[in-house]
């Protein structure tokens, strides 16, 4: 059966540099839908200029958009094994529409839900540090402020529904990133064994 992990963290918990990772040692491929919409916005698409104009607010892109976006992306033969979630879903409604796609499409379910804890402040410090360093459009003050009020109202409600489901794992995400790698790997093994 395919192997479908969520990774759940806050903007700046690492989601992405842990996803990266895995992806080489799990052998599936990182799916990140925040990657996807800049790789649409560089291409200059409708959906790129469209998912732009949330982006840049630290909005969530309409869900009818990032849905179908997710089901083409997870359609490419790459994802028939399965794959890491980075940043989908993001709220309640895009959670019901992957579990019927799984089970629809790929006669699967999710396979673990870790979610990368990292206390608020440290967030927003890193978030600080990473938008010196990349110069990533979204990482200016106002707009990770708005990000994180947007994970706090829409997307942490997700860390209970998965919960219910027996499905969440916690990783302290304040610590080295091997660290992180190491305990991730782990607690993956022992959910998909
Ligand atoms: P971070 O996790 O650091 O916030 P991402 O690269 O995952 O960064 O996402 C950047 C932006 O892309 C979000 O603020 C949002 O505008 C958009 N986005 C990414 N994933 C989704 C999603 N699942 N639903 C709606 N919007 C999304």
């Amino acid at each position: 059966m395919a192997t479908f992990i969520v990774l759940m963290g806050a903007p700046g918990a690492g989601k992405g540099t842990q996803a990266k990772l895995l992806q080489e040692k799990l052998d599936l491929p990182q799916v990140a839908t925040g990657d996807l919409f800049r790789a649409n916005l560089k291409n200059q698409t409708e959906l790129g200029k469209l998912a732009n104009s949330y982006m840049e607010k630290g909005a969530l892109v309409p869900d009818e958009v990032t849905v179908a976006m997710l089901k083409d992306r997870l359609a490419q033969p790459d994802c028939a094994k399965g794959a890491i979630l980075d940043g989908f879903p993001r709220n309640i409604v895009q959670a019901d529409a992957l579990d019927h796609l799984l089970t629809e499409t790929f006669n699967s379910t999710i396979a673990i839900v870790p979610h990368i804890h990292v206390d608020v402040e440290v967030l927003v410090d890193r978030l600080q540090k990473r938008a010196e360093i990349e110069g990533r459009a979204d990482d200016n003050e106002a707009t990770i402020r708005h990000r994180m009020q947007v994970y706090e109202e829409a997307t942490a409600p997700l860390l209970a529904y998965y919960a219910a489901r027996g499905l969440l794992v916690e990783i302290d995400g304040d610590r080295p990133i091997e660290e992180v790698q190491a305990d991730l790997l782990q607690r993956i093994a022992q959910a998909t064994s």
